[in-house]
């Protein structure tokens, strides 16, 4: 493909996404395939010859759209949402563009230098204490990771190469081995999987604290299980804290960045962390934290993979810095050689999107789409309250599900809360609007309604 074919084909292809997005409402958002069903539609091995364009693009709808869960469909409901915008899309072809990989400041400096002036303006905008950004001209600083699993799993092993540092100065000739084994973190009962994952992949032990009725973990609870940790010889040294709910009042945090009881906590945020832009939501965060993250590509319209995180930056590249020599320059420390941040080498020059993203929404537009998502919860919320016949049936949730995603005209995953079953709504889609919300609750609705009647039948058996 030389330039003016690209150029040509450029044209079709951003007309192709266009008319996708715009008409994706036309698309189911469940596909109906079965597993293997690409097999029966593409040849197994790759062509000899070189083939045409046309005929690579007319199988765009052919072979891929049947198989595509639609997650910009307005009703799309199901796991969480993932952000799209055009300008995040359009930053994204400038970045393949470039191609650069930006693991030093010296291998493409802007790519740095954007990153980390946009990881400032994030903290900015969540009203993170200055401490944790690079304009403090201390400690913190923020980095892109690609995602909320990779920045749990960084602060836990920055934590870990921390716990091992402090304790080797008290005693140089400590036995690494023994101190790895009797490491202990903590999460509650409600975490991420990501965090028990991060345990597994960090060889040490996580435990579970149990939550309360309301979902949250006391800090009498927390204290009771460290300190009888303590009193068997364990290490206690990190904990992770998630926050997943929106509140609606207005509240303001106060976090330094520092560790208490030399515990490192590091503040999961993934998804609510985007609506921390405007002030209402903010959740009251006290205490220390070493490190926080949120998922702009999950709530602020900046395409996948996009997880900010901010910390104790001198603490992180400790723990990840190797040094050859064929990757070292002399402008060395002025700014931040991000491959000391995070597990890969290579990184994508990601924070274009989150440039173009927030020049072109700005504060308000930002606010005013999280505050629009909020409001469609809320109207959900409205519904369920107000029809006194809606329970949930743990026993036929599953089939609820299934029968709800056979139908096929929106799409729901179920979760589990201690032992209670429930459906998740989440508003997803960028185009999902008060309509769309009604018609998910009167199908929903409708479902159940059979469901319920079902069940009545059977129990009058
Ligand atoms: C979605 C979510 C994650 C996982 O996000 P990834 O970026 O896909 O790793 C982790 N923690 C919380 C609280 C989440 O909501």
């Amino acid at each position: 493909m030389d330039a003016d074919e690209f150029r040509k084909r450029g044209r079709e292809m951003i007309d192709y996404v266009a008319d996708y997005l715009e008409n994706i409402r036309d698309r189911r958002p469940l596909p109906s395939v079965q597993p293997g069903f690409m097999k029966e539609l593409l040849p197994d091995h790759a062509p000899e010859n070189p083939e045409k364009w046309e005929d690579v693009f007319k199988d765009i709808e052919r072979v891929i759209m049947p198989g595509v869960t639609h997650w910009h469909n307005p009703q799309f409901h199901a796991y969480f949402p993932t952000s799209n915008s055009y300008p995040g899309i359009l930053a994204d072809i400038l970045s393949d563009a470039i191609g650069c990989i930006g693991f030093s400041w010296a291998s493409s400096p802007s790519c740095t230098e954007l990153e980390v002036i946009v990881m400032d303006w994030l903290g900015k905008l969540l009203d993170l204490p200055k401490e944790f950004l690079f304009c403090s001209g201390g400690r913190g600083g923020g980095v892109i990771q690609g995602t909320a699993s990779e920045a749990t799993l960084v602060a836990l092993l920055s934590a870990r190469s921390h716990v091992l540092h402090r304790l080797k100065e008290k005693d140089p000739n400590l036995n690494e081995a023994h101190v790895m084994s009797r490491l202990v973190a903590y999460c509650s009962d409600q975490s991420h999987s990501s965090v028990e994952r991060a345990g597994l992949i960090g060889a040490v032990q996580m435990k579970k604290i149990e939550t309360d009725e309301k979902s949250s973990l006391r800090g009498s609870s927390l204290r009771d299980m460290i300190e009888s940790d303590q009193a068997k010889g364990l290490i206690p040294f990190f904990r992770n804290q998630a926050y997943s709910r929106v509140n609606n009042k207005a509240l303001c945090y106060s976090i330094k960045l520092g560790e208490q009881n030399n515990i490192w906590m590091h503040i999961d945020a993934a998804y609510a962390g985007s609506a921390f832009i405007c002030p209402e939501f903010r959740p009251l965060l006290n205490g220390y934290a070493m490190s926080f993250n949120f998922n702009p590509h999950k709530w602020m319209l900046v395409n996948f993979d996009c997880s900010a995180m901010v910390k104790d930056s001198k603490l992180v590249s400790e723990a990840f810095t190797v040094d050859p020599l064929y990757l070292q320059h002399e402008n060395q420390g002025k700014m931040p050689d991000y491959r000391h941040w995070h597990i890969p080498l290579g990184r994508r020059f990601r924070s274009l999107k989150v440039w173009f993203v927030l020049r072109l929404y700005g504060l308000k537009g930002l606010q005013e789409y999280i505050r629009k998502d909020v409001r469609l919860a809320h109207e959900f919320e409205n519904f369920v309250k107000d029809d006194n016949r809606f329970e949930i049936f743990g026993e036929v949730i599953l089939g609820l599900i299934e029968a709800i995603n056979d139908d096929g005209r929106i799409h729901l995953v179920p979760s589990k809360v201690k032992d209670t079953y429930f459906l998740r709504f989440a508003i997803c889609a960028s185009r999902t609007n008060s309509d769309d919300v009604k018609f998910a609750w009167e199908n929903y609705k409708f479902v159940h309604l059979i469901l319920c009647i079902c069940k009545q039948y059977k129990n009058t058996l």
